[in-house]
């Protein structure tokens, strides 16, 4: 299918493309099996500056929007998602420092993002606020020289590795949720320590990890935009980053299902090939239309993104639900195919089915987006355009 790609979209692509197939994917079952976060293959995508690609050009990057970064992580996804995810999130955590920051802040932070010297990671959930994410408890208290940081943030992707935290904290804990802002901090500030790195099913690569503030004093100038909207920043920040979840799982199910394939085409039972049997022949149909319709889907979300449609609520979500929700099932089918050998670790579908299951639970589970969308229907009475 030819979705009409620019020639930079496409070199922005096939580069990715590129260090996925020679760097990650050799490595990627060793990456999962240790569990150790991805450096080498960090430096493999900031050698090939593929983290300039979502910093606007005057602060070293190359000026692309969602689409672009959507092409990068569904390249890095088809590898491993691991890898994709670590990258991804350091776009996440430097989105609403690019809307709402300052020129001192973004020539501060920026160039070392797009260079990929440091990561960036962003922070919302706690213990109390994971699906309900406005009942946060971390506060921000405004004091002589700066904001007293203190709480726990569970969950944080990049956790312990990102040098760079965009942080939601209750600057007024008397206004909830409205009382919340979005609040830069380094990884070296003294009462900022990393707790629990969690243990888990899939993108095991990734660094997944609490953040402990324990009176962790942080310069009044790291307040990105107005006290009081930080949870209105978190919550635009999502609308535009969901396409990119559903890029990685974009780029997860065409790995399965080229997987699945590969193994169709040289597995014989019954004096057959497993590729010329209709059964077979059929789900690989299914996984095959459902992935160009995600893709589609995820494409078409990203490039409203970036028109600057104002209500981007309702597509984002919808390309996130049917992608992720395709990927597990395109991977669940990619190890049925490949039967006893593919719940192996030896191949790769096993880690395929692993991975897929995050992308239904992190930025806002399927269940919650799709309460958000029937909202959204309700408030416009079924129309769809
Ligand atoms: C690997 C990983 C990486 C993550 N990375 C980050 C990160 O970088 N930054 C960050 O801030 N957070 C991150 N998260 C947190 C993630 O976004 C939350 O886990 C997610 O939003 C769900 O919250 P929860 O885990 O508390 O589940 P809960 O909110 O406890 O939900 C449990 C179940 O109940 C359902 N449920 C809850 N409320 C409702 C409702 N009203 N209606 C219907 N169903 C409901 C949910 O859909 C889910 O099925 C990460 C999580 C994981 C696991």
């Amino acid at each position: 299918m030819d979705y009409f790609l620019t020639e930079e979209q496409q070199t922005i692509r096939d580069l990715a493309r590129r260090v996925a197939e020679e760097r990650i994917l050799p490595v990627r079952a060793e990456l999962d099996e240790k569990e150790e976060f991805p450096w080498a293959m960090i430096h493999d995508i900031a050698a090939a500056d593929l983290f300039r690609v979502f910093v606007p050009e005057e602060y070293d990057g190359l000026g692309g929007g969602c689409l672009e970064l959507c092409l990068v992580v569904e390249e890095l996804s088809r590898a491993c998602s691991g890898v994709a995810v670590s990258y991804a999130a350091s776009a996440l955590g430097c989105m609403t420092l690019m809307e709402y920051g300052t020129e001192e802040q973004k020539k501060k932070y920026l160039p070392d993002i797009a260079s990929g010297k440091r990561l960036g990671a962003f922070a919302i959930t706690e213990p109390t606020a994971g699906s309900d994410a406005g009942n946060i408890k971390t506060t921000a208290e405004k004091v002589e020289g700066g904001y007293l940081l203190n709480g726990t943030k569970q969950f944080i992707t990049n956790g312990g590795e990102a040098e760079i935290y965009t942080v939601i904290a209750l600057t007024d804990k008397s206004k909830g949720a409205r009382g919340a802002s979005a609040i830069l901090v380094e990884k070296d500030t003294p009462g900022f320590t990393f707790g629990k790195k969690e243990k888990k099913l899939g993108i095991r690569s990734s660094a997944t990890r609490e953040l402990v503030f324990k009176n962790c004093l942080v310069p009044a100038e790291n307040l990105l935009g107005r006290e009081g909207l930080g949870f209105i920043q978190a919550m635009r920040l999502f609308d535009r980053s969901r396409p990119g979840i559903g890029a990685q799982a974009v780029g997860l199910a065409q790995g399965a299902l080229e997987a699945a394939v590969d193994y169709a085409e040289q597995r014989v039972q019954f004096d057959q090939l497993l590729i010329t049997m209709p059964v077979i022949q059929h789900m690989l149909a299914d996984m095959a239309i459902n992935v160009e319709a995600a893709r589609a889907l995820v494409y078409a979300a990203a490039r409203y993104v970036d028109s600057g449609a104002k209500s981007v609520t309702e597509v984002s979500a919808a390309a996130k639900v049917f992608a992720s929700d395709t990927a597990m099932k395109v991977a669940t089918d990619a190890v049925q195919i490949c039967g006893g050998s593919g719940y192996m670790r030896d191949y790769p579908v096993e880690k395929m089915m692993r991975d897929a299951k995050i992308l239904q639970i992190y930025e806002g589970t399927n269940q919650i987006l799709r309460s958000a969308i029937a909202v959204n229907l309700r408030k416009r009475k079924g129309r769809t355009a």
